[in-house]
């Protein structure tokens, strides 16, 4: 929660709508605590700041609010256009698009998509930099900085460079009808997966703080380590084969490029294009996701996730409920899953990721880059419809702070 106590004046569930709004501005939108503080203090008394969102109270995400005040008091805009809305060019990362003297910043262990994407930032006429000193952020202060690498090397550089970074929800797969998973999956927590006394694949929904893997019971997760605690949250599945796996570079909505990864459990990567299970791997995804999103407020204007993934299952119908819940720009990982008794097969998720932390393997690099771009890019830059996605600091990591 936000670290500092807040002294509002305001009805109990607005007060813990603001305390939420106030946590956004200081875990997405990386603004001090105090700094946080005084925006939404100011918020319930300031009646000409208070009249524009009068009318949503708590009927908007708490995200929402937060990102609209972050561009009314740290962006300085104020017109029309402020912050983006939907897909748009001035969204859609094409050279044009770029601003004069924009720059990706990679982490320092580079990978081999590090140095792909590097390549084809340079053709794009992006200054591309290492983050080898943390001192060297300063040189990139005041720029539009994009970002590829690790979360955690991250930290410093997106709250320094004011960068934002969009994920898929911890919840995605949980939320999706059995019929594109084709396997039980469970958001839990470590405690929880310990006491499993069958084998299941557990891993953490985004960070590697225990190795993914198919445990035969729960005596064989970690127990310490790592910064894990039993409420450390983890996704159980159920144990499956995939005879072969893919990996999607998804932006709003479409496949920009992709790549087959692996053929049971081993890698080997090849272009999506081209290969026999294209048309297969396009169908299922056209059924899993739906047309991309033209309507710039739906998603947001929303209490909980509870209500969006009513909302969602409204609009698209129950069968897709939970597949339009996902940032402009991700990965998505499919596979055919093989029965080993009856050889029966069936597409599914694997997973959807951040795309700023993926590896492109045999996919377009050029391709790639649009979809990194978009998902680690300046803040200002990132539209209302991802404002839920935004990667939120460790919150856990950053200790008490005294109120
Ligand atoms: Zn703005």
């Amino acid at each position: 929660m936000f670290p500092l106590r807040l002294d509002l004046d305001a009805p109990a569930e607005l007060d813990e709508h603001l305390h939420e709004v106030a946590f956004d501005l200081w875990a997405r939108w990386h603004l001090e605590p105090e700094h946080a503080r005084s925006i939404v203090e100011s918020f319930v008394t300031d009646e000409d700041l208070h009249s524009p969102y009068s009318e949503l109270h708590t009927h908007e995400l708490p995200s929402y609010w937060a990102g609209h005040l972050y561009h009314r008091h740290v962006h300085g805009c104020g017109d029309d256009t402020c912050p983006p809305t939907g897909r748009s060019e001035a969204l859609s990362p094409n050279p044009a698009a770029l601003s004069q003297g924009s720059a990706l910043l990679v982490s320092a262990q580079p990978t081999s998509t590090t140095t792909l994407l590097a390549e084809a930032a340079a053709r794009r006429g992006l200054a591309v930099h290492e983050l080898t000193d943390p001192a060297e952020l300063q040189t990139l202060a005041g720029r539009d900085v994009y970002w590829y690498g690790g979360p955690r090397a991250a930290l410093r550089a997106v709250r320094e460079l004011k960068i934002g970074l969009l994920e898929p929800l911890d919840e995605w797969l949980t939320l999706l009808p059995h019929r594109f998973l084709g396997r039980e999956i469970a958001l839990s927590t470590l405690a929880d997966a310990w006491r499993l006394t069958r084998p299941a694949f557990v891993k953490p929904p985004r960070e590697k703080s225990l190795p993914a893997a198919v445990y035969a019971d729960g005596t064989r997760l970690p127990r310490t380590g790592n910064e894990l605690t039993p409420e450390t949250a983890v996704l159980i599945s159920e144990v499956v084969t995939f005879a072969v796996e893919y990996r999607l570079f998804v932006l709003d909505g479409e496949i920009v490029t992709g790549s087959r990864y692996a053929v049971y459990g081993r890698l080997d990567p090849a272009p999506l294009t081209g290969d026999p299970n294209e048309q297969a791997v396009r169908e299922f995804f056209a059924a899993l996701l739906p047309p991309p999103r033209t309507d710039s407020t739906v998603l947001t204007s929303l209490t909980s996730l509870t209500s969006l993934t009513a909302l969602t299952a409204e609009r698209m119908g129950t069968d897709r409920m939970g597949t339009g819940m996902i940032p402009s720009a991700f990965v998505l990982d499919v596979g055919l899953i093989e029965s080993p008794d009856t050889g029966a097969q069936q597409w599914a998720v694997v997973e959807a990721n951040m795309a700023w932390f993926a590896h492109c393997y045999a996919a377009d690099p050029d391709r790639v880059l649009d979809v990194v771009l978009r998902s680690a890019g300046p803040l200002h830059r990132v539209a209302v419809n991802d404002f839920a996605y935004l990667r939120p600091i460790e919150a856990t990591r950053m200790g008490p702070v005294p109120s």
